[in-house]
C-alpha cells in the first residue's frame, strides 16, 4: 500500500531497521551520508536503492529539512554508486516515488537506480 508522505517519520520502517543493522541487506556502498543496497525484488538487471542515513520520509521531507551537507552527501553518493556500477556510459534511470500517487511503499526516502538493459519509455501510458 502506498504511504502518506506527509506523515511523521516512523523509525520502525524497514529501511530504518536496515540502517540500524537490525535486518540484513545486500550492501553495495556506504558512507557518512548514505547506504546503497540491492533491491530485494529487482525490476532490472541492476536495481539498487540509495537511502540517506537521516530520518526523512520522502524527497519532499528531505529537501525541506535536511542540512546542506546531508543533501550534497546523498546526491554525491547516488552519483558515486552509478559510476561504480559502470552505468553512466550505457545510461540508467533514477526514480524516487513520493506518497500515494507516486506509489511510495517504504516511508524512508530512497532513490531507485535502474540499469543494465534498455529501460524504455519513462512511464506506462
Ligand atoms: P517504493 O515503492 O519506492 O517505496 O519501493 C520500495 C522498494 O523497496 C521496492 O522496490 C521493494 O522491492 C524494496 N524493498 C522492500 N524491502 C526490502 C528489503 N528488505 N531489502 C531490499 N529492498 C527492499
Amino acid at each position: 500500500m502506498p504511504i502518506d508522505a506527509t506523515q511523521a517519520y516512523d523509525d520502525q520502517n524497514i529501511f530504518a531497521k536496515i540502517l540500524r543493522g537490525e535486518i540484513p541487506c545486500n550492501r553495495v556502498y556506504e558512507d557518512e551520508f548514505a547506504l546503497a543496497f540491492h533491491d530485494i525484488n529487482p525490476q532490472a538487471p541492476i536495481h539498487i536503492l540509495v537511502v540517506p542515513k537521516g530520518p526523512y520520509v520522502s524527497w519532499d521531507d528531505f529537501s525541506a529539512k535536511a542540512g546542506d551537507g546531508e543533501i550534497a552527501g546523498f546526491i554525491r553518493a547516488v552519483g558515486h554508486v552509478a559510476r561504480e556500477q559502470g552505468l553512466p556510459a550505457p545510461g540508467y534511470r533514477l526514480l524516487a516515488n513520493i506518497g500515494g500517487h507516486g506509489h511510495q511503499e517504504v516511508p524512508h526516502l530512497h532513490v531507485h537506480l535502474f540499469g543494465g538493459r534498455q529501460l524504455g519509455a519513462m512511464l506506462p501510458r
